[in-house]
C-alpha cells in the first residue's frame, strides 16, 4: 500500500531543465499563511531624477551623456563585467587549475525615460517597445560570430544588489555558453533526441491539463509556477509554439508576450503591495552554434521574497550545503498568484 501524497508528504522533485532536485517539504506549511501587507513607508518616486544616471540627460558615471531618449534606449555599461577586446587564453595547470579567457560586452536597457515606471506601471504599448529592443539588440550582438550566447535579464529592487530604481534591465553576451544554459540545453537536447518533441512543449501541455500551477495565459504564452520551483514564488513565462529564440516571434506573440509581462508582475506587486523584487531572464538557444531544434524559448522570474515586503528566503544551511528546499508548495503558490487581482494596487 502506498499512502504517499504530494501536498502531505516531503519529497524531491526533479527540475527537468538542469536535472537538479529540490525537496518540498509541505507538511510544514500547516502553519497558518502569515503573509501581509506591511506599510511601507516609501515616498513616490519622481518622473526624473536630476541624480540618476539612466535618465534622459544626464551623465552616466563614464562620463557619457544619456540622449534625450523618448522611448527604450540601450548604451554599452561603462563597468561591464565582460570586455570586447579580451585576448583569447587558457591556463591549464596539472588538470588542476583551469582558466580560460571570456570576451563578451554588457549592455544596459532603459525601459522607459521615465524614472518611475516599472514593468508593471508601464502601458503594454511600452513594454512592447522594450522587447522590439531586446530583439534589435539580439540581432545585432548575435551578428559577432565570437558572441555563442545572449543573456537577457533584469535584477528589480535593492534587496537583489539593484540599486538604481530607474527601470532598466541588461543583456551580456558572452564567448562561452554559460552554465545554466549548458544544463538547460543538454536535458532538452536528450529530450528531443528520444521523442522528437520539445520538452517544455509537451510540459506546458501537461500543464494546462492539470490546471494545478497555471498562474495566467493568454493566447501565445502560459506563465506558471514550475512543478520544480526552489524560491516561493518563482515563476516561467513558456511561449506555447516551440521555437528556439526571440526572433522567431509573430507580431501578435510580441504584443502577447507584453500583455502577459505585464499581468504577471502586477500579480508580483500586488502580492505583498510592494515593486515586487526579483531576477528575470529569457533563456534561449545559443547563438553561432550550429541549429539547436531542441531549444524552446522561456523567461524564468526568481523573486526572493517569502511572506512580506520585507521577509525574504534565504538559502543557507541545508540548502546551501546539500540542496534547495521550500514549503509552500509550487500549487499553493499558484492559486495565491492566480487569485490575485490584474489591476496594479497604487492605481
Ligand atoms: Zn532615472
Ligand atoms: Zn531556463
Amino acid at each position: 500500500m502506498n499512502n504517499f501524497q504530494l501536498e502531505e508528504h516531503p519529497h524531491q522533485r526533479l527540475n527537468i531543465l538542469t536535472g537538479e532536485w529540490v525537496l518540498v517539504s509541505p507538511h510544514r506549511t500547516k502553519r497558518p499563511w502569515q503573509g501581509k501587507v506591511e506599510k511601507v513607508n516609501k515616498d513616490p518616486l519622481p518622473t526624473y531624477d536630476a541624480a540618476c544616471y539612466l535618465c534622459p540627460g544626464n551623465s552616466r558615471m563614464g562620463g557619457d551623456v544619456n540622449p534625450d531618449y523618448k522611448a527604450p534606449f540601450a548604451f554599452t555599461n561603462d563597468f561591464g563585467a565582460l570586455m570586447a577586446d579580451t585576448p583569447a587564453g587558457e591556463v591549464l595547470t596539472d588538470n588542476l587549475l583551469h582558466a580560460r579567457g571570456v570576451k563578451g560586452i554588457c549592455r544596459v536597457i532603459c525601459f522607459s525615460p521615465r524614472h518611475d515606471l516599472t514593468l508593471p506601471l508601464l502601458e503594454t504599448a511600452d513594454i512592447r517597445k522594450v522587447i522590439t529592443l531586446w530583439l534589435e539588440e539580439y540581432r545585432q550582438l548575435s551578428a559577432d560570430p565570437a558572441i555563442k550566447y545572449i543573456q537577457i535579464f533584469e535584477n528589480k529592487g535593492d534587496i537583489m544588489g539593484c540599486s538604481n530604481p530607474h527601470p532598466h534591465g541588461q543583456i551580456w553576451a558572452t564567448s562561452d555558453v554559460p552554465a545554466e544554459l549548458i544544463k538547460e540545453t543538454s536535458h532538452q537536447k536528450r529530450y528531443y533526441d528520444a521523442t522528437g518533441k520539445s520538452l517544455l512543449q509537451s510540459y506546458v501541455t501537461l500543464e494546462l491539463e492539470k490546471q494545478e500551477r497555471i498562474v495566467c495565459e493568454n493566447e501565445h504564452f502560459v506563465a506558471l509556477v514550475p512543478f520544480w520551483a526552489v524560491w516561493p514564488f518563482e515563476t516561467m513565462i513558456i511561449s506555447k509554439r516551440h521555437v528556439p529564440d526571440i526572433t522567431h516571434f509573430t507580431e501578435a506573440e510580441h504584443m502577447a508576450l507584453a500583455e502577459i509581462l505585464k499581468r504577471l508582475t502586477t500579480k508580483y506587486d500586488n502580492l505583498f503591495e510592494t515593486s515586487f523584487p526579483y531576477s528575470a531572464g529569457m533563456h534561449q538557444a545559443p547563438v553561432n552554434d550550429g541549429a539547436h531544434p531542441e531549444w524552446h524559448w522561456h523567461m524564468h522570474f526568481y523573486p526572493p521574497l517569502l511572506r512580506s515586503a520585507s521577509v525574504k528566503k534565504f538559502m543557507v544551511g541545508y540548502e546551501l550545503l546539500a540542496s534547495p528546499q521550500r514549503d509552500i508548495t509550487p500549487e499553493w503558490a499558484a492559486k495565491k498568484l492566480q487569485s490575485l487581482p490584474e489591476v496594479h494596487y497604487s492605481l
